[in-house]
């Protein structure tokens, strides 16, 4: 078992937890990362209210894409529903993260979408990071909100109205990525804004770091 894929995704998953907490991300137990299994109706999501300390892959939980646990000792995230909805509904999709950040947060609370006024932004969003809708937990609100606002959108995160950030990726550490450069973009625009007014990236100037940034930059074949 302990050399087997979705061993090796439950203990990819525990530690990409661990860099949720390290770039401060999550406070207590709020946050989670999940990754589908590939070639199957599974993911790895981690249980409910277990400290991050403990948090280790033999403690992870496999789910199937309705949420029902197929291995796994504890209760899974509450977030688990929102987290399968997405695999459901976009199936390009490899990796979930939620936060509550702080400066995403703070963003959310207000409702107002982060205009794109860094190229580290344009680069990795491609344009303003979007709003979803308020949602409560206990349905598939949630997972519809997400959906609902990244289908067709180029940012692979949606501040949820009130909540916090939700991030998508071809695979887990890309939705972390997002997630952390999420929180860095919110700072920094943040700052910009109280002490004046930001200027804004032309249109095409925007697409052109896009396009560079998803295509060109980086090791070739690593992500
Ligand atoms: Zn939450």
């Amino acid at each position: 078992m302990m050399d087997s894929p979705l061993w090796e995704l439950r203990t990819t998953v525990a530690r990409l937890y661990a860099e949720l907490v390290r770039y401060g991300l999550v406070a207590w137990t709020a946050g989670n990362v999940s990754a589908r299994v590939p070639g199957e109706n599974l993911m790895v999501i981690k249980p409910s209210g277990v400290s991050y300390e403990d948090l280790h892959a033999d403690a992870m939980i496999v789910c199937d894409l309705d949420g029902t646990v197929v291995e796994g000792a504890l209760a899974p995230s509450s977030d688990t529903a929102a987290h399968a909805y997405v695999y459901r509904a976009m199936p390009e999709v490899g990796g979930v993260v939620h936060t509550h950040s702080t400066y995403a947060t703070a963003w959310a609370a207000r409702g107002e979408p982060i205009p794109c006024v860094l190229t580290a932004q344009a680069d990795e969003f491609g344009g303003e990071i979007p709003v979803g809708p308020f949602a409560l937990i206990g349905n598939d609100d949630i997972g519809k909100g997400i959906v609902a606002t990244l289908s067709g959108h180029r940012s692979p995160a949606v501040l949820m109205r009130n909540h916090g950030v939700f991030t998508i990726g071809r695979d887990a550490r890309a939705a972390v990525k997002a997630a952390v450069m999420c929180e860095d973009v919110a700072r920094t625009v943040h700052v910009a804004r109280s002490l004046g007014d930001p200027v804004p990236i032309a249109g095409p100037d925007i697409d052109s770091l896009y396009h560079r940034y998803q295509n060109v930059y980086g090791q070739p074949g690593s992500p």
